[in-house]
């Protein structure tokens, strides 16, 4: 996966605003407790469970730094659970090179993510060349299993400040607070490119679109965008 042209590890460029352990809603610039509690501290703050949370918690991980992942979904890469939406990966898995050095096919393996464990390997998930969505969202689960990497599910964080005394903090949607030394934001890239083109209000998005076979029948389809989702849905309905 790293390898792969499509990862994406954004580091994170914080506000330098201030705020309190306890999110009311708004952040209060001249909080007493500001600067002088650090609830839940960890080193390193990874937020998103993702390929590129998960390849860094492993660096930390082997490491031994004191760092923990943060991730809204319930499971790892809940990305994968919705996208690509025809279910089919995009990215390759190349399990034949005619080759025995292993870097070499790491380098063509498009979706496993670097580890010591020669089992955690998508090569050995799927024999599909364009393997299922789903096989990858069980490895990026076994992954974080079997290298037993700190991953707290179920929290969404929010507003990410960076404080006085230089310490980052957030908040999950409990209004928890959380501080920590060093924050790494792996959140991926959600947000809907939509096209500066008249009538573009009567596109159906990529993420709202049916697979649906029989909707398209005796349609006549205009596709906008001719990347990687424009390509799948072609193919689909062709
Ligand atoms: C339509 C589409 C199809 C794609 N298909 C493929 C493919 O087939 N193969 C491929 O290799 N790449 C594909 N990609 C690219 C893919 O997005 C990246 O390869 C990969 O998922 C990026 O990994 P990531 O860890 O950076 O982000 P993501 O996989 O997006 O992971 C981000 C994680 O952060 C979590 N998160 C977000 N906000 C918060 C928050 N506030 N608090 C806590 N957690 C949060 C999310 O729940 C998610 O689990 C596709 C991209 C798109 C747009």
């Amino acid at each position: 996966m790293l390898s792969n042209l499509f990862s994406l590890l954004l580091f994170c460029l914080c506000l330098s605003v201030y705020g309190n352990n306890k999110h009311d809603g708004s952040i209060k610039h001249d909080d007493p407790m500001l600067n002088t509690e650090t609830p839940n501290y960890k080193e390193y703050c990874v937020i998103g469970a993702g390929p590129g949370g998960l390849q860094i918690a492993y660096f930390l991980e082997n490491a031994g730094r004191d760092y923990r992942v943060f991730e809204k979904g319930y499971k790892a890469g809940t990305f994968y659970l919705k996208y690509p939406i025809h279910r089919k990966l995009i990215s390759i898995n190349k399990r034949n090179t005619d080759r025995s050095n292993k870097e070499f096919n790491f380098r063509h393996d498009w979706n496993s993510l670097v580890s010591h464990d020669e089992s955690l390997q998508m090569t050995k998930y799927s024999n599909d060349f364009f393997p299922p969505a789903d096989v990858l969202v069980q490895y990026l689960n076994d992954y974080a299993t079997k290298l037993n990497l700190k991953v707290q599910y179920n929290s969404t964080m929010h507003d990410i400040l960076k404080r006085k005394d230089g310490l980052f903090q957030m908040w999950d949607q409990h209004n928890n607070a959380y501080t920590c030394k060093y924050m790494i934001v792996a959140t991926g890239i959600a947000k809907p490119n939509i096209p500066a083109i008249p009538g573009s209000e009567l596109l159906v998005g990529y993420e709202d679109l049916s697979i649906d076979l029989p909707k398209f029948r005796n349609q006549s389809i205009l596709i906008v965008g001719r990347g990687n989702a424009g390509h799948e849905t072609a193919q689909h309905i062709y």
